[in-house]
């Protein structure tokens, strides 16, 4: 038998069982085995009678002193009563629709039950049992739970394992070096497998767990490794003109000591003959576009095209319009392409793309739609694109030839979680904001705050500056209760600043008005901006000082931490009001964390450990492969040991001669995206 067997080569299992488990996505053997329980049942406390207590299962060694006698109720329920004892106590058992199993038990055997003693009858209901010398299957044990499907109990899934794993064991091949199990105190791996399906005591179910963990990541890790290795076989022309003496002297400010490190590590990536892959990672407001700027003219000052994407309208069109004024002064050619330009618009723009009259281009994913054609694209530049994944990456790469790459992100992700979500990128990150910049201050109030905070609105606008109020909802409905762009708007339009010039925003309307609306607001048309989550990202006005975030709490801590970077932007003192009508103490205590600190990097791993990995990957789309018995948020200490175990194996045996059986379980796990290491 293999592992790669279908099911049905298992005694037991014919073609209606395997359908059944493949609806659980297990086909082959080794699916089998690796569908871990879901959570374990401890079954080894064990009582005598005396001591049972109810509603606490327990086990308990007892004689049977009555023949198990049974009543038929009514059709189709029958009732059996059986007495047993031990030397503290009598107790009586029954059984429901048991008479065959209960019948067996026989007048003056010993017994292991176990079982929950219910109080109102004095009774044990429906206990398991096992003769002493057979003990250990389903009493005095660990039983593993594992998750069902329509026809398939816990013990037939339970049953068909055990069958697995008595044939499979020995063929299952060691995957991990032994000098590195000995290093990390990891168990083999066949023996993990063995302790994860029947354990023999709690501890040995964590040393079976930390040693299936570490292979997920040691896996992963090399499989990542194995991307990059393959993308710096990639090559391009290195560039020759790296000097950014004029750019540096055409800006308004000098930048960051971090900015300037950036910059260096692009430009010393730029004279390579293989592509750079950058992960630009740095808190919001730190400066990443300059970064990105002197990146593009660097790449057209030595003849190439670049494209700066980013997620939304609103924000190509803020960059288009900071950053072409910029190119100007270089003589650099710079054009913008939205999904929501007229036809005519898009025909030109793509014209001038494809004729190489335009050497910049900012826009959103239109950017790579097909029909848009670059005769020479040497750099690709994408803004807040933390949730793209590593297909998506490689899918932009391909509109030139192995153009080089800078993915920029706001939301600093934990170090650690970094490392698998832009393992195969190379990282620079602006610790340090630009100088003149004051702490924003953060309050957590409660609804009937609201005059205080209108009267600080006011003090904030009388002061010539602008303020954000984020609402989570478009408008109001009946099937929630929180407050919405629309309906706030005019309350406070009507009741409370019928003075002020307020404007609405959400993602409801269509990308000219919003893009109106954002222009004025930017202009100092507007006063107040009551905006849904559209303005998270990279929306820079200088001059908005306050921000309001009603229901707070319906967002994510991270989430919350972008919110409020809208402000702080310029040299004036910023604030940010979280308003919840929540009392949940874990709620409040959640939100006061971002009372506390500015620092992102703190933040999102406060969120980390809260909300887990899923709004660091966004949706599945990842491109990642999903682990089975890891969890990214608790297992954080593991992956960093397994990452150091799999570089150092990697630089022994980069190509896996010594372990042939590791090297196709990466293969299988990675296949698209190593393809051409093959
Ligand atoms: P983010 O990293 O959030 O994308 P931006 O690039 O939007 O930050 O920069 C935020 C603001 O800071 C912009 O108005 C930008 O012009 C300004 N800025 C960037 N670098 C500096 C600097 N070195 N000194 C002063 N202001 C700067
Ligand atoms: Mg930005």
């Amino acid at each position: 038998m293999q592992l790669s067997d279908p099911l049905t080569v298992l005694p037991g299992i014919g073609p209606k069982k395997a359908e059944q488990f493949a609806t659980l996505g297990i086909r082959s053997v080794f699916d089998l085995i690796t569908y871990f329980p879901r959570t374990y049942e401890d079954r080894t406390t064990r009582r005598s009678i005396d001591q049972l207590e109810p509603g606490e299962p327990a086990c308990f060694e007892a004689m049977v002193i009555s023949e198990p006698n049974t009543a038929n109720i009514r059709k189709g329920l029958d009732i059996t009563h059986v007495t047993v004892a031990d030397e503290t106590q009598k107790l009586k058992l029954t059984f429901f629709n048991q008479r065959f199993s209960a019948g067996s038990l026989r007048y003056g055997e010993s017994y292991l039950f176990f079982g929950t003693l219910d109080e109102q009858y004095r009774s044990m209901l429906n206990p398991v049992f096992e003769p002493l010398d057979k003990a250990g299957s389903v009493t005095d044990c660990i039983l593993p739970i594992y998750a069902l499907t329509a026809g398939l109990s816990n013990k037939t899934i339970r049953k068909a394992i055990l069958t697995a794993l008595e044939v499979c064991l020995p063929t299952i091949p060691e995957l991990l070096p032994q000098d590195l199990m000995e290093r990390y105190q990891l168990c083999g791996g066949a023996e993990a497998y063995r302790i994860i399906h029947t354990p023999d005591s709690m501890e040995a179910l964590q040393i079976a767990k930390k040693r299936l963990i570490f292979e997920e990541f040691f896996i992963f890790s090399c499989g990542l490794s194995l991307m990059r290795s393959v993308r710096t076989r990639a090559h391009c022309t290195p560039m020759a003109n790296t000097n950014l003496d004029s750019f540096y002297q055409a800006l308004p400010f000098s930048l960051t000591g971090a900015q300037r490190r950036a910059i260096d590590e692009i430009s010393q990536d730029f004279h390579r003959d293989i592509p750079m892959n950058r992960l630009l990672q740095g808190d919001v407001g730190s400066g990443k576009t300059m970064v990105a700027a002197a990146a593009i003219v660097c790449a057209v000052q030595n003849g190439l095209q670049a494209a700066l994407m980013a997620p939304t309208e609103i924000l190509a069109e803020q960059h288009f319009k900071s950053l072409k004024p910029l190119f100007d002064i270089h003589g650099i050619s710079c054009c913008l392409l939205t999904g929501s330009m007229t036809a005519k618009q898009k025909r030109d723009v793509k014209e001038r793309i494809a004729l190489g009259l335009c050497q910049v281009v900012i826009g959103t994913h239109a950017l790579f739609s097909g029909d848009v054609l670059y005769p020479n694209l040497g750099l690709v530049v994408t803004d807040e694109q933390h949730r793209f994944g590593v297909n998506q990456r490689a899918a932009l790469s391909e509109k030139g030839r192995n153009p080089h790459l800078l993915v920029m992100s706001a939301t600093p992700i934990p170090r650690t979680l970094a490392l698998i979500l832009y393992g195969d990128l190379d990282v620079s990150v602006l610790d340090e904001k630009p100088a003149g910049r004051q702490e924003i201050d953060t309050f957590l109030l409660s609804e009937a705050m609201h005059p205080r905070a209108n009267a600080f609105v006011r003090k904030q606008v009388a002061e010539g500056h602008q303020v954000y109020i984020v609402c989570p909802a478009v408008e109001d409905s009946e099937t929630h209760s929180m407050k919405s762009v629309e309906t706030w708007a005019q309350t406070l339009q009507q009741t409370v600043f019928p003075d002020l010039r307020i404007a609405l925003l959400h993602g409801q309307m269509n990308s000219v008005e919003k893009e109106a609306i954002m222009a004025k607001f930017s202009a100092g048309d507007f006063d107040i901006l009551v905006a849904t989550t559209v303005i998270e990202v990279g929306v820079d006005v200088p001059n908005a000082t306050l921000m309001i975030i009603e229901d707070a709490d319906r967002f994510g801590l991270s989430q919350l931490h972008q919110l409020r970077g809208r402000v702080g932007r310029g040299s004036s003192k910023s604030y940010c009001i979280l308003f919840t009508s929540q009392k949940n103490p874990e709620t409040l205590q959640r939100l006061k964390a971002l009372c506390g600190t500015n620092d992102g990097f703190k933040i999102s791993e406060e969120d980390l450990a809260l909300r887990g990995p899923g709004d660091f990957f966004g949706s599945r789309q990842s491109g990642l492969p999903v682990f089975r018995v890891a969890n990214l948020a608790a297992d954080l200490s593991v992956l960093t040991e397994a990452k150091a175990a799999a570089d150092e194996y990697l630089q022994r045996d980069a190509d896996f001669i010594a372990s042939p059986a590791l090297r196709e379980r990466i293969f299988s796990l990675f296949q698209d995206k190593i393809t051409s290491f093959n």
